[in-house]
């Protein structure tokens, strides 16, 4: 089951990622909105695992000082949306100290529907929602049919990779991306591309 200690584990390993890959999200998002989405994802998931050094009891209040970490600290569009994504996975644990699969998934898709009712993107706008839905979708139909939480969650992650490079052709409707209109299709999002390090990195925790 997934607890404190893989969790954590989820949170140090994406901001690894993140800033491994901090140069690339930068230049995606220089091809289409505004070269910063590197810069911002680094400084808040630094200011995350700083966090850990005092942290929560359990996965819910993880999951919500993450969230307003994330808030406070990254800024522009995605910060309002990552951080929302871990709010709103805090109430879904029901307080639990460890997590069975069916009640992570649980918290992931409350998170998503976080996101979605706050920046109001669907699939197919060229957001981060691109990679987060067919991940959960993944990650839903796997466990329904008695797959491990580590083989579920290595189903969404390649869904998430998926749903990332099916942004390129698409034009943006949702963010700054969208002011570009048809300019926008031909490059990869960088919010779904961050989204996919996201799951890759609970698959990798997990694992
Ligand atoms: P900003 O655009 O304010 O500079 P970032 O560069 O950090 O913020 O993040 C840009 C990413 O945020 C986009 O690539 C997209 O995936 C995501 N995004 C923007 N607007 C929305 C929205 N309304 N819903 C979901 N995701 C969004
Ligand atoms: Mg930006
Ligand atoms: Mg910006």
């Amino acid at each position: 089951d997934v607890d404190l200690d893989v969790l954590q584990r989820w949170l140090r390993t994406f901001a690894a990622s993140v800033a491994e890959q901090q140069d690339t999200l930068t230049s995606l998002d220089a091809a289409i909105g505004d070269a910063d989405h590197g810069a911002n994802m680094d400084r808040g998931m630094k200011a995350v695992v700083e966090g850990l050094a005092a942290t929560p009891g359990d996965p819910a209040a993880l999951f919500k000082q993450t969230g307003m970490t994330l808030v406070k600290s990254v800024g522009g569009a995605s910060g309002p949306l990552y951080g929302t994504l871990f709010l709103r996975m805090a109430p879904a644990t029901g307080g639990a100290a460890t997590l069975d699969p069916e009640t992570f998934a649980k918290a992931l898709r409350a998170g998503l529907e976080g996101v979605v009712a706050r920046g109001k993107a669907e699939v197919g706008d060229k957001t981060m929602v691109d990679a987060l839905t067919p991940a959960l979708d993944a990650l839903d139909t796997a466990l329904s049919s008695g797959a491990s939480l580590a083989d579920a969650l290595r189903a969404a992650s390649a869904a998430a990779d998926e749903g990332r490079d099916g942004t390129t052709p698409l034009v943006a409707r949702k963010g700054r991306a969208s002011y570009l209109g048809e300019r926008s299709a031909g490059h990869q999002d960088p919010g779904a591309t961050s989204a996919a390090l996201l799951v890759a990195a609970a698959a990798t925790a997990v694992a």
